[in-house]
């Protein structure tokens, strides 16, 4: 597989886009209104060409999704697009931080497995530009944030990094498993309650979350998640910012402990250790 580096198409393309002018009434576009004129541009179309990529498979519209976070932390959303699609698509971000996903080399050549399928599914409804704006914050090993967090319209993605880490042939769940819970939360809260900042009840977020387990997570693992193992032993203490109702607020709820959860692969029982210390996740490896 071809690797695609589009840092080194970030810089330039950015500068060249504040050569356009923006399209009047339309300012959810911000710098990338001419898009279609851009990617059709003498400069791009070869680029685009040799990457396996048409400007078509750059969208247009005022939704979507944005990701705020830096280069760094949004490397691991491109790394984990990559490894979830098989290495067929990619994912770009613009001067505004707007998520595109991008076809690789590899269109028409290879078909994506129903994991994969999945995964790339809910992805592209995210960042389909024609349905509800999704806003993230990408954070890295944040004490506020256990792995993500759905009032907060927060991800930390050095937690879900650790799912990747030490699970060896007990390949239950992936880094990409729990990012596909993670933004499927997120899709689904942000457009049930009209923006970035989620008015939904708490049953509401529940059943959210359990959706983004059954309709996200467990089709992109592959595996069923089947809740606490008896082992489980972790504490949780109010934060800084905890209140009584949507208490999962960014610092609501500190964690710490061994959270041991259960997943079902092809009728075995896998128990999953995952070592937590004040939200963040050290380690996850099978117990
Ligand atoms: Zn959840």
């Amino acid at each position: 597989m071809k690797a695609i580096q589009f840092d080194q198409l970030n810089p330039l393309g950015n500068s060249l886009m504040t050569e356009f002018t923006r399209v009047k009434g339309n300012r959810d576009l911000g710098g990338h209104a001419d898009v279609t004129a851009w990617a059709k541009s003498a400069f791009w179309t070869p680029i685009l060409a040799q990457l396996g990529i048409s400007y078509d498979d750059i969208g247009t519209g005022g939704g979507g999704l944005v990701m705020n976070g830096s280069d760094e932390d949004f490397q691991n959303v491109q790394r984990w697009v990559e490894q979830g699609s098989g290495g067929m698509y990619t994912a770009y971000r613009d001067a505004d931080s707007r998520v595109t996903l991008l076809k690789t080399a590899h269109k028409g050549h290879v078909r994506l497995n129903d994991k994969q399928r999945a995964f790339i599914d809910i992805l592209l409804d995210a960042t389909d530009e024609n349905q509800g704006l999704v806003t993230i914050d990408l954070v890295n090993n944040s004490e506020n944030v256990f792995v993500g967090s759905l009032f907060g319209g927060t991800i930390d993605v050095g937690d879900i990094e650790q799912f990747g880490k030490a699970i060896g042939r007990f390949d239950v769940v992936s880094s990409v498993g729990i990012f596909a819970h993670e933004v499927f939360e997120q899709v689904l809260a942000q457009r049930y309650s009209g923006g970035k900042v989620v008015t939904l009840s708490d049953n509401t977020a529940n059943e959210i979350h359990k959706m983004a387990i059954t309709d996200a997570e467990n089709l992109v693992n592959g595996s069923t998640f089947e809740g606490y193992a008896k082992s489980n032993n972790v504490t949780i203490t109010n934060g800084p910012n905890w209140r009584g109702t949507n208490k999962i607020l960014i610092g609501g709820e500190i964690r710490n402990g061994n959270m041991d959860v259960n997943y079902r692969l092809n009728g075995v029982i896998t128990t999953i250790s995952i070592a937590i210390k004040n939200n963040n996740i050290i380690s996850v490896k099978p117990l």
